[in-house]
């Protein structure tokens, strides 16, 4: 029986466009890899990935002549992007590959789909599909897809061997298509124990982007676990600890609350964040207050007014997970509460009494005061404080 995948964006001007022009050429096209696995699943589609037996070179050409914008995103592994009308479409030629560092994989062009599929990574992961949707399966992803079972390509450790970053998205890709009741694959396990420390030799970019999106899943908890146990956590991240992660996850859906992969590993702990993830500036900067806020005891009200809707939200929730304590009643109407009072003491109410940094320390201790009051004392209240 033929497979065959309908979608919008195979059926896209674009995505036809960029078949056609490899095809009329006399080459090859096939969607691969998580735009067919995804289809297949009905889940949304994020990048769209294109093989073909023609050359980095031929792509090129073919693209500048169809009027197309080719941009060299990865030439070193045969990969053009193909910009039609803003669309990005990466375009990689068939692959093998022919030896390996451990880090990256060292590429040789392959002239069929079915020598391309042995380069991949997972069964689920090498699914391709023809323009009009047919669905070719050379190595037998399907019935693992059906199954929800994320599995190597051939040898479990040499596949880990030609590529550590594989162990990272082995519970990556767990946590989003895995079958949670089935549990992870035990020689995919047992080839990651035995092979935890390659993760040493990994860019702390490439270990940083793979955490974010494992824990960006809807409930990479479980996955989390498993990797705990497999020694990887202690090499990623040393000192987190996965025990609180479920009950975070369980009071997110809880409260209908998207996944967000900071408040995650926030959760975790850990050290030295910012070094070993290599986190933006913005998301260091988020995990870091989340990390030192979290397990606070200290009302709702006042976390919204000190750091925000957002970020107290994620604070109370943390501590709940770790301390195993209930939220709070009417939580988001306590949130904003917070969130919307203003001081009301301003600095030319103290002076000229106080000046410079007496009058910081002065303004400091009537807002706690304000704060400790639920708000309640009013400026003439606050100014009467001895
Ligand atoms: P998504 O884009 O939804 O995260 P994806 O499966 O498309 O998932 P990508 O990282 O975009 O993942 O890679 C596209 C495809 O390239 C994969 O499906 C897989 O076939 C192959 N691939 C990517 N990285 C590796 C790797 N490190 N080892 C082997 N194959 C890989
Ligand atoms: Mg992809």
């Amino acid at each position: 029986m033929t497979t065959r995948i309908k979608s919008d964006w195979l059926s896209g001007a674009e995505a036809q466009a960029v078949c056609a022009m490899l095809t009329s050429a006399g080459y090859e096209a096939w969607f691969v890899g998580g735009c067919v696995r995804n289809a297949l699943l009905g889940a949304p589609v994020s990048d769209i990935d294109i093989t073909t037996d023609a050359t980095p070179e031929t792509v090129t050409e073919l693209a500048n002549s169809a009027g197309f914008h080719p941009v060299p995103t990865g030439i070193e592994h045969g990969t053009v992007t193909v910009v039609v009308k803003g669309h990005p479409f990466e375009v990689t030629t068939f692959r093998r590959d022919v030896e390996t560092d451990g880090r990256r994989a060292v590429v040789a062009y392959a002239t069929s789909i079915e020598e391309d599929a042995h380069r991949r990574d997972f069964t689920m992961n090498a699914l391709y599909a023809a323009p009009d949707g047919t669905v070719a399966d050379p190595i037998g992803g399907l019935p693992d897809l059906d199954a929800r079972r994320v599995r190597f390509i051939d040898d479990a450790h040499a596949r880990i061997r030609e590529d550590y970053l594989r162990i990272l998205r082995f519970f990556r890709f767990h946590a989003w298509y895995g079958d949670p009741e089935r549990g992870l694959d035990a020689e995919a396990l047992a080839a990651v124990a035995a092979n935890v420390a390659g993760i040493d030799t990994l860019s702390r970019e490439r270990v940083g982007a793979e955490m974010k999106k494992l824990l960006a899943a809807p409930d990479p908890a479980p996955a989390v676990a498993a990797m705990a146990q497999a020694g990887v956590m202690a090499r990623v991240l040393p000192g987190a600890d996965p025990a609180a992660l479920p009950v975070l996850v369980h009071l997110e859906q809880g409260i209908g609350l998207a996944p967000d992969a900071i408040r995650r590993l926030a959760c975790l702990g850990g050290e030295d964040h910012m070094e070993r993830l290599r986190l933006s500036k913005t998301d260091a900067r988020r995990l870091n207050r989340l990390l030192d806020e979290r397990g606070s005891l200290a009302e709702p009200e006042e976390l919204g007014y000190r750091l925000g809707v957002k970020d107290a939200r994620d604070v109370v929730l943390l501590t709940a997970a770790l301390l195993e304590t209930p939220l709070p009643e009417d939580l988001e109407k306590k949130l904003e509460q917070g969130a919307a009072a203003t001081f009301p003491v301003s600095p030319r109410d103290l002076m000229p009494d106080y000046q410079g940094e007496k009058l910081g320390k002065r303004l400091r201790e009537l807002e706690d005061m304000w704060v400790a009051s639920g708000f309640g004392l009013s400026r003439d209240e606050l100014l009467a404080e001895g």
